[in-house]
């Protein structure tokens, strides 16, 4: 089981690249902001605690996202990726040879603290974190592409003032975890400024030179 974390600020293309990633190599995908959103979309209690909180742009208490994580984790149920053309277990049915299992993990962590909960997370599931890929995009092109999505993504939490919220946040709590993540070896950081295509081409050479995927 292969568990890969993808990293990066509002604006980055985390979300985008995981999918892809997802696609590729018939992964799991799990977005904390998407099992938040979900939530929010179905009138949960949880997801009537979380509203209020995305819409400002801060961090979802740890008891609420953690809750989902696991529970996401736990379940193969919510396999496969809703959107991916393939089922990934169709394969396996079939006898067919197909790629190691594996998740990518998207949103999450976002402070060291969360670093250590996915530690423990996995440690309970007998699992660990194989590799931590961060997208660097430079500060400008990020606010300029958050701008350009807020026009179109009808998200609550899209506003410029809490777009700006959401990138201080990201500055103070979330930064910290690259440092963590490159003391114990599992970082790599592929340059995300480029298309789409370009950046998700960078980060399939670097997981497969790594993981033989
Ligand atoms: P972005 O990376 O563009 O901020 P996400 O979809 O990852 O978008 O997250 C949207 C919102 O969901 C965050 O601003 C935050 O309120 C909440 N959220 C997502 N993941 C977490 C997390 N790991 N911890 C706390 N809050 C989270």
């Amino acid at each position: 089981m292969i568990n890969i974390v993808i990293f990066g600020a509002p604006g980055a293309g985390k979300g985008t690249q995981a999918k892809l990633l997802a696609e590729k190599y018939d992964f799991l995908h799990i977005s904390t902001g998407d099992l938040l959103r979900q939530e929010v979309a179905a009138g949960t209690p949880l997801g009537q605690r979380a509203q209020a909180i995305m819409n400002r742009g801060d961090l979802v208490g740890d008891d609420i996202v953690v809750a989902l994580l696991a529970r996401a984790l736990a379940n193969r149920s919510t396999l496969p990726n809703p959107d991916a053309s393939i089922d990934p277990w169709d394969r396996e049915r079939k006898g067919e040879p197909h790629r190691p299992e594996g998740c990518i993990i998207d949103g999450f962590p976002r402070t060291v603290q969360q670093a250590q909960t996915l530690e423990f997370l996995f440690g309970k599931l007998q699992r660990k974190i194989d590799c931590v890929v961060a997208i660097d995009v430079p500060r400008d092109e990020l606010v300029h592409r958050i701008h350009e999505r807020a026009a179109i993504s009808g998200r609550a939490d899209d506003t410029e003032e809490v777009i700006r919220h959401r990138i201080e946040l990201y500055d103070l709590q979330t930064q910290p975890v690259l440092d963590y993540y490159r003391v114990s070896g599992l970082l790599v950081t592929v340059d995300g400024s480029g298309e789409i295509a370009e950046t998700n081409t960078r980060i399939c050479q670097t997981l497969e030179r790594l993981m033989k995927l």
